[in-house]
């Protein structure tokens, strides 16, 4: 700062010399202020591990419109050595207390759910929700918006003329600067295809691009034009980062990592800054590799919610990004990954040729990688001999490759609370559970009358789902209380994809099992169906505004796929075709659920058997079921490939 001052031509106006040294403080401040804890970011897995397993935060401040929340940790944490590198950073901020770390999020409602679940745990931090930083308001007064304004409106009209080179604003704040971490030869992460599981399909079409980066001539000597980027499509923690972080560990080029929502900032046009500073560095360094997260962030379709004009400022990011990429020729091979979990909202122009051309789909594992990843995570762990994975493997259907990682994690803690010396099975089934369901409720006073409800209930499901062909095949009934819910039913639902209209209504008719036990049995409802019913009214109005499987309606459709499902003011269809929508998803419903009770009624013995074991033993598998009902008169469905139902499904 003070070499700008002293660059300062003497001759300038004394005023435009204080506004101009006045705003820039301003902009320090606020800088440093919203700039600083970000360098102590915590993952929100390990945040969320953080809050489970810790009493350690005192207080949470979200600040929505950044998904960011700073974390202020206990004065007793403070002290803690595990926490000694998220000290607050000493800087000259106007701010007078600093949050230890900050954690970001995709989503707020999520991410408050989580929190009150764990305040229901009994945890003892508080959460508030702020737009931005007040103490920062506190202290320089109500004058701060518009000094602001102004200032962000010199600060642009600099930036503006200083073109693409980046003003002297931009040099002087950084502002304009790219958050990519940059991980080269030189950094410690090395990862490899080895440490990446299962995902055959994925890393043989990665493969290509590793042979594209480390011979580039091969391919460009022949007249053709190395491909600049690939879309990593799959769920959250289903290794998209690892994928990423593999090619350039196997084609040993530098990588530049960020996330979407780094571009997004309050000022206009500093994420097409942003973007360009990342492309230059990655030219620099060139063969190197760019891997974006959650590229939806600014990648969403354009010209959607006409109404709010922030988008102003994503379409500018994206655009600019869509620039660099048609921009770098040949002689760059700078390839750019990106991931999502929804293509099929990403802005058409981003998935045309020369740009995000390939897609790379990245699936939930099936059981066989389940247990290689399984595998992966366990070698640093000391385990008990003979530990079963298969059986691992077999109890976490659904679970992605992050979920694994954290069970892992998850069973060691556990068997060091206990003082063992190895980790054993039983250790893994709690993470499992705790992982899904969050901490067994020891404490929770249910009384006998309502256990036995609960017991019918879970037993209802298992019950109505194991006599039907499609529902899906049961892994575990339990009726320990954990997190929200009472009691559960797992199934293995991942494995395929439901594409019949039988296989739907088998489903919903299993959902319902669980109100139809208590009404055979007791003759009376309850509330603890909630879900279920909201499960279940979901599956129907997908039947029949989306799929097209309902008799009435025929064969339309109202789902959008460009993203547009938020259909705010103006419904797609009459208000005649409104009440038959809602007539259809009612009768659907009602006769899964009349099903469930004539099933039920017809195998009552077994249902009360059940529900006796239940209350006996707490949690059943799949072995339980089949001493009580045999065998599934069924033929398990092979599962089927991921790939196949896509289409089938299109
Ligand atoms: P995504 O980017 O898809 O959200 P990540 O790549 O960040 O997921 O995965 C998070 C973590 O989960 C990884 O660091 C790794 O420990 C684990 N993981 C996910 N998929 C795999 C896999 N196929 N093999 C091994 N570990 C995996
Ligand atoms: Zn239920």
């Amino acid at each position: 700062m003070s070499e700008d001052k002293k660059n300062q031509p003497k001759k300038i106006k004394i005023n435009a010399f204080w506004i101009y040294g006045a705003i820039s403080l301003i902009l320090l401040a606020f800088i440093l202020n919203t700039e600083a804890p970000k360098s102590n970011e915590y993952s929100l897995t390990k945040f969320k591990e953080l809050v489970r397993n810790q009493n350690d935060i005192k207080n949470i401040e979200i600040v929505p419109n950044m998904h960011l929340a700073n974390i202020y940790l206990t004065d007793e944490a403070q002290k803690k050595e595990a926490y000694k590198k998220f000290q607050p950073k000493k800087n000259f901020s106007f701010s007078a207390k600093q949050p230890n770390f900050s954690v970001k999020f995709l989503d707020i409602q999520n991410f408050e759910n989580f929190l009150d679940s764990e305040l229901k745990e009994g945890k003892t931090f508080e959460y508030s929700s702020k737009p931005q930083d007040t103490t920062f308001y506190d202290i320089l007064g109500s004058i701060l918006p518009f000094v602001l304004i102004i200032g962000v409106w010199i600060f642009i009209m600099k930036r503006m003329s200083g073109g693409a080179g980046g003003g002297p604003g931009g040099q002087m704040f950084n502002i304009g600067k790219s958050k990519a971490k940059l991980f080269d030869e030189k950094g410690e992460i090395k990862v490899t295809f080895k440490d990446v599981a299962g995902l055959e399909g994925a890393k043989e079409e990665v493969e290509e691009i590793v042979d594209f980066l480390k011979n580039p001539d091969k391919y460009t000597a022949l007249g053709g034009k190395i491909p600049k980027g690939a879309l990593l499509v799959g769920l959250p923690g289903t290794g998209k980062t690892l994928l990423a972080k593999a090619v350039a560990g196997e084609a040993k080029v530098p990588f530049f990592s960020l996330s979407g929502s780094d571009f997004v900032e309050m000022f206009v046009g500093v994420g097409a800054s942003r973007v360009r500073d990342l492309f230059k560095k990655a030219k620099e360094k060139s063969p190197s590799i760019i891997f974006i997260d959650e590229i939806d962030a600014i990648g969403k379709a354009r010209g959607k919610n006409a109404m709010s004009g922030s988008n102003d400022e994503r379409e500018n990011t994206l655009n600019q990004l869509l620039t660099e990429m048609d921009g770098f020729g040949s002689k760059h091979n700078v390839i750019v990954l990106a991931a999502t979990n929804r293509a099929d909202v990403l802005d058409k122009a981003l998935l045309r040729a020369g740009r995000f051309d390939r897609q790379i789909y990245v699936d939930l594992p099936d059981v066989r990688e389940r247990k290689e990843i399984f595998e992966v995570h366990l070698r640093p762990l000391k385990l008990k001999v003979g530990l079963d994975v298969e059986f691992l493997a077999k109890q976490t259907p659904g679970f992605s490759g992050a979920d694994i990682a954290n069970i892992c994690n998850e069973a060691a803690l556990i068997a060091a609370r206990n003082n063992k010396k190895e980790i054993e099975k039983q250790d893994f089934l709690d993470a499992v559970d705790r992982v899904i369901g969050g901490l067994e409720k020891k404490n929770k006073i249910i009384t006998l009358s309502e256990k036995k409800a609960i017991a019918f209930h879970e037993a209802g499901h298992a019950t109505v789902s194991w006599m039907l062909e499609h529902a899906s095949p049961l892994v575990k009934v339990t009726i320990v209380p954990r997190g929200n819910s009472l009691g559960a039913a797992w199934y293995l639902p991942e494995e395929r994809m439901i594409v019949r209209p039988e296989q739907m209504l088998d489903e919903m008719c299993a959902t319902m099992g669980g109100r139809a036990a208590e009404k055979v049995i007791f003759n009376q409802i309850s509330t603890g169906a909630l879900s279920d019913l909201e499960k279940a009214t979901k599956q129907a109005r997908g039947m029949v505004t989306f799929y097209g499987l309902s008799e009435k309606l025929g064969n339309v459709t109202y789902y959008d796929s460009s993203g547009q499902e938020n259909y705010g003011f103006s419904k797609p269809y009459s208000e005649k075709t409104a009440e038959l929508i809602d007539s259809e998803i009612s009768d659907i419903i009602e006769k899964q659920y009349t099903r469930a009770i004539d099933i039920l009624e017809s195998h009552k013995d077994k249902l009360t058997t059940l529900a006796e074991l239940l209350l006996e033993k707490e949690v059943i598998f799949k072995d339980d079921l089949e001493n009580i009902f045999g065998k599934r008169p069924f033929v398990k469905e092979m599962p089927v490939s991921k790939k196949e139902d896509k289409k089938e499904e299109e």
